[in-house]
């Protein structure tokens, strides 16, 4: 979104001549085409980027301090008189220098200016100047160093005696400069900016207009009015984004309404080898209940590993194939897609649903058979996005893992005429902020319970080869995955390859083998695993995400600093997945990183992790954001949840004018998650 993008259709502003928004920056007044060209460095081209070139910070020297009243160390203002101003020339060690005096009613102080002998020209005894810089103090005693200056007769202060804004800044382009430019175009500018938003919206909001925005955010009278001018435009990215959001739900077309057959559904769970928890009951209820209208379904099902979100897809998948209608279960890896495969084959042939499998190598139907409805349900990987792909009659999507795949893949999975329905899967907690505003034309349905009698995992830091070996002992009695961060060995860190090689030599009595992504076999080893014919399988990140064994009962990640938090909780829910205790071990034999793994051993809560992983991090980058295909925000903050909610009610209550309409339309040319054709 961008709103000197949206300035520039809308109004042409016959300012110095005849100056328009999106004219050249080097059309403004002392803007040559070397500093246009360092310009080009803050993406700044155009007079309207120039005038949007929103401040960093402030600096508030708004109090003038009286002389006498200087503390070393601080910044501060003075304003006074010039009574002398001196050149030293470098001799020995010592650089030139430009010594003044400045006199006001409270006393007398130096400033000093290091190399810039320049500054003896630039400033004349007698003249009132004002002062900001750093108070130091040397034998002589205090004095401002490096002060920055300003004549009084020069008019109104941009630099000192006010709130200075300090701006994003490039080699050789000083936010004193950025002052000196900005400030006159904003005098010309201003009265001829319009105002953007209705004007309910800005009532209703207490916003600034758009004028008084822009002028607070580079000279505001204040640090408040300066927030506020800031919030103004923030709320501006926000309400569009929203009114998106809203108006991409409204367009949507059709879906089959999918009737509720409950005998079978009765008869579904009573044949489960455990009861259904009280989060699956609910939410699958809600799933097929909202699929039974024509409206359609685009919901998110997010649950921590383990929670069981399987069963409340193939609960859907069932109900769907039972109306008659086809469905597609798209998963991001071969090994999920095998697994789900025999796992749905299981579960639903004795319901006289066909289950079938595609993905890049393997295909258990044809594309022939899918056209006809034949398959009623489809597992997949993105191979079942392809054009040569289409269905007789799909009512359901369900993408399982949906964060594993990239904005441009899930935005193909469309479907001409009526939608289906859609259902997406994730173990990944979602902030509050995202859910409003990049997820926020989704529905989201929250398992927040484990099924119970689920045995403990155990997990512990192994830092020591004493402690390797001890870990490694359990290997005789359990099943068990070793996670290691890379296949081979000329590549840094433990190694898939290295790894297997030495398990191999300290147990030679365990059948031990590899599994990664390129291997061909995966389904066979993966197989031989879950029936106990491999008891170690050396493997590498492949198996993060869905892959359920529950006989597998401990996990070894090699270098486990390698891998992120929120990551290593899903590989080690790879295991606890059934009612036998587990054993995790991460192994690390970096110091630094102790301290963030220990939160794993403390927690097996995957909001919580996610949590203390974005603390550890640091704020700002909010997973998931850029990959949705949103633009970024330019001003507004999207841990802001205030704002966001304030513009998110604004956006619901806005009727879509013919300038709104032409605004949205530039809004988001890239692909959104899921967007029907
Ligand atoms: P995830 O939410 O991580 O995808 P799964 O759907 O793979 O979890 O389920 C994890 C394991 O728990 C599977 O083996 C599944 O059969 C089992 N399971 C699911 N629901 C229940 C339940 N209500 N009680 C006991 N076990 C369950
Ligand atoms: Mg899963």
């Amino acid at each position: 979104m961008d709103l000197v993008e949206d300035l520039q259709e809308e109004v042409v502003l016959p300012v110095i001549g005849n100056m328009k928004l999106k004219d050249p920056v080097t059309k403004v007044k002392n803007v040559s085409n070397a500093y246009a060209e360092k310009l080009k460095r803050l993406d700044i081209e155009t007079v309207g980027d120039l005038l949007f070139h929103i401040p960093r910070r402030y600096n508030d020297f708004s109090q003038i301090i009286a002389i006498n009243k200087l503390e070393n160390g601080e910044d501060s203002c003075v304003r006074g008189t010039i009574k002398s101003v001196k050149n030293r020339k470098a001799f020995g060690k010592m650089v030139p220098r430009t010594t003044a005096t400045i006199q006001d009613s409270s006393g007398l102080v130096r400033a000093v200016w290091f190399n810039q002998p320049w500054m003896k020209r630039n400033i004349q005894e007698d003249e009132e100047v004002i002062l900001v810089g750093e108070t130091r103090i040397d034998n002589d005693g205090l004095f401002l160093s490096n002060p920055s200056y300003e004549k009084v007769k020069d008019g109104p202060q941009i630099h000192s005696a006010r709130v200075v804004p300090i701006y994003p800044e490039t080699e050789g382009l000083t936010s004193r400069w950025l002052r000196y430019v900005i400030h006159p175009l904003l005098k010309t500018m201003l009265p001829k900016i319009p105002e953007t938003l209705p004007s309910n919206v800005i009532e209703e909001n207490n916003l600034f207009s758009l004028k008084k925005a822009l002028g607070q955010i580079h000279f505001p009278n204040s640090i408040e009015m300066a927030q506020e001018a800031k919030r103004r435009l923030a709320f501006e990215e926000l309400f569009l984004l929203q009114l998106f959001l809203i108006k991409q739900r409204r367009n949507r077309k059709e879906a089959v309404p999918v009737p509720i057959n409950k005998d079978v559904l009765k008869e579904f769970g009573e044949s489960l080898p455990f009861q259904l928890t009280d989060a699956q009951r609910r939410e699958s209820w809600r799933i097929i209940k909202e699929m039974s209208t024509p409206k359609p379904m685009f919901r998110l099902l997010q649950g921590d590993v383990g929670s069981g979100k399987t069963v409340v897809a193939t609960i859907a998948l069932l109900n769907t194939a039972q109306a008659g209608y086809q469905s597609a279960l798209m998963v991001p890896t071969e090994i999920l897609a095998q697994q789900h495969f025999e796992e749905l084959k299981k579960l639903l042939e004795p319901f006289d649903v066909s289950v079938e499998l595609l993905t890049g190598t393997q295909k258990t139907t044809s594309y022939e058979k899918i056209k006809q409805g034949e398959p009623q349900v489809i597992v997949g990987t993105h191979a079942l996005i392809q054009e040569k792909v289409s269905f007789k009659n799909i009512a359901l999507t369900i993408i399982d893992e949906q964060h594993r795949f990239g904005v441009k893949q899930r935005a193909k999975l469309k479907e001409k005429g009526r939608v289906p329905h859609l259902l997406t899967m994730t173990a990944t907690p979602i902030p509050r902020s995202l859910a409003l505003t990049a997820y926020g034309h989704l529905d989201i349905s929250l398992l927040d319970e484990l099924p119970k009698n689920r045995g403990k995992i155990t997990t512990e830091l192994v830092t020591t080869e004493e402690e390797r070996e001890r870990a490694y002992s359990f290997l005789q009695e359990k099943r068990a995955f070793v996670v290691c961060p890379r296949i081979s060995e000329n590549t840094e860190g433990k190694s898939v390859e290295e790894v297997s090689k030495d398990l191999r030599k300290r147990l030679p009595s365990l059948n031990i083998e590899k599994l990664h992504g390129q291997m061909e076999n995966k389904d066979k080893l993966i197989k031989g695993f879950r029936e106990g014919e491999i008891d170690v399988l050396v493997t590498t990140s492949v198996i993060e995400v869905g892959v359920d064994i529950p006989q597998a009962t401990m996990m070894i990640v090699q270098e486990a600093d390698r891998f992120g938090l929120s990551q290593l909780h899903q590989i080690r829910g790879r295991v606890g997945r059934s009612s036998a205790d587990s054993r995790c071990f991460l192994f690390t034999e970096n110091k630094d990183a102790i301290e963030r793994l220990e939160i794993l051993v403390s927690s097996q809560d995957g909001f919580e992790i996610a949590e203390q992983d974005l603390k550890i991090r640091g704020p700002g980058v909010l997973t998931g954001y850029e990959q949705t295909g949103i633009p970024p925000l330019k001003v507004a903050d999207l841990q802001d949840i205030q704002l966001i909610k304030e513009a998110r009610y604004s956006a619901q209550k806005t009727k879509i004018g013919p300038k709104l309409k032409k605004r949205l339309k530039r809004f988001s040319p890239s692909p959104r998650i899921i967007t029907y054709s």
